[in-house]
């Protein structure tokens, strides 16, 4: 059977894989840890949850019309960008899809032609490098150092630039990373993007998980002729503990919006009308919910690098953002416990899987190889015992 040249080119995602195997140990008996999940482990807030049942009671249970997101819910978004960042945008500039994921998706589908370039900075999420693989473009990996803290400089986007490039990724705060870009570094980007007109594809899921002194600024804000190149992908699934509802939006200039409408309109019509009800009563309900879970968050994050950076050898930057810890671990490959060698990052991985009984993602699938990821999207308790066992097998590796 021959499947489509894009599709034999595309990578399935690492991440599930990871959790599938975890939850197949979990199956049989075994008491596995993950730290490999995607989303926070708290539930969805309860008014959210009272609005999707009125939206079915209601009969509100039929294809929405426009199909690119009730008017309710698009002036939801605009107020959202209004009161965050200062931008209007009107109701034909945002469009609403079934999670981030397919945001980004239409987006790709919207700007790439086979053969165009889009610059990708390590490490990046592992769905950036193949959704462009779908439209026949290609992804161009560039790499970031650890001294600038995994984040691209302007420099290094101008050398990845050619003539058939058209879209860069950013991802601020960063999954896997937790790196979150300063107002200085986005200028100095944006002023790239805008001299050789390249798209900014701005993944700003994590928005709202910042800690410190961190502050998210997104791109879009930083001037007229930045913000007309630049699609803002944003949505609930992160912020308000709704992975499940499948509501991501967009934010871009109309004639982008309707392109992403036009795809959309043929592939799914649009996301559930249900879910659109329930994202309505997320980013126009009480706030506080996001704060509870940014502190609970924050203190995970904290515990979890100073155990990482406890362990010999071991080194983690703090996470600004996100809920994921993404220290340099490559000091122990090469090492072994028994028969057993640890190569790298995939390797260390499957060890820690099968030996600690802890499951942690392989940088590898992130395109760095040094590091692993693991999520503090979990109770702190499974922290405590998750970080004791892998010091435990860490420990037993011998050089
Ligand atoms: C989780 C995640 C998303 C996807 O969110 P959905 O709205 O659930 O599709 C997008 N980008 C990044 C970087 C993520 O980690």
């Amino acid at each position: 059977m021959n499947l489509s040249r894009n599709v034999q080119r595309m990578q399935p995602s690492v991440t599930m894989a990871i959790s599938a195997k975890a939850a197949a140990m979990k199956r049989q008996g075994i008491d596995v840890i993950s730290l490999s999940a995607g989303e926070p482990d708290f539930d969805t807030p309860q008014h959210i949850k009272d609005a999707a049942i009125r939206a079915i009671q209601e009969g509100f249970t039929k294809y929405t019309i426009p199909g690119s997101g009730i008017i309710e819910l698009k002036e939801a978004i605009c107020r959202k960008i209004k009161r965050d960042s200062g931008l209007d945008y009107g109701l034909d500039q945002v469009i609403v899809n079934n999670g981030a994921k397919h945001t980004l998706f239409l987006a790709c589908a919207a700007l790439l032609d086979p053969g165009d370039q889009v610059i990708i900075p390590t490490p990046y999420w592992v769905t950036f490098s193949e959704q462009p693989k779908l439209m026949g473009a290609d992804p161009v990996i560039a790499e970031t150092r650890a001294e600038r803290n995994l984040k691209l400089t302007a420099e290094e986007f101008r050398r990845a630039i050619t003539p058939r490039t058209r879209m860069l990724i950013l991802n601020s705060p960063s999954n896997p990373s937790g790196a979150v870009y300063t107002r200085a570094e986005l200028e100095a980007l944006a002023e790239v993007a805008v001299q050789h007109q390249v798209h900014i594809l701005s993944d700003e899921i994590y928005e709202q998980l910042v800690y410190g002194d961190a502050k998210h600024c997104s791109i879009s804000t930083l001037g007229e002729e930045i913000r007309r190149l630049t699609i803002v992908v944003n949505g609930v699934s992160k912020t308000y503990a709704m992975t499940g509802w499948r509501i991501g939006y967009a934010a871009a200039a109309k004639e982008i919006i309707a392109g992403m409408d036009k795809v959309q309109g043929q592939e799914v019509s649009h996301p559930s009308s249900i879910s659109q009800k329930a994202a309505v009563a997320a980013l126009e309900g009480p706030q506080e919910v996001v704060a509870q879970m940014r502190v609970e968050f924050d203190a995970r994050r904290r515990y979890m690098v100073e155990r990482l950076n406890a362990l010999d050898g071991v080194r983690c930057t703090l996470p600004q953002g996100a809920f994921y810890a993404y220290p340099d671990v490559s000091s122990y490959f090469g090492r072994r416990a028994g028969e057993r060698a640890v190569a790298d990052s995939v390797e260390l991985c499957a060890y820690l899987l099968e030996e600690a009984e802890v499951a942690c993602v392989p940088g590898a699938g992130f395109g760095t190889r040094q590091h692993i990821r693991l999520s503090y999207a979990t109770s702190m308790q499974n922290i405590q015992r998750a970080m004791d066992r892998i010091a435990e097998a860490l420990g037993r590796l011998r050089a």
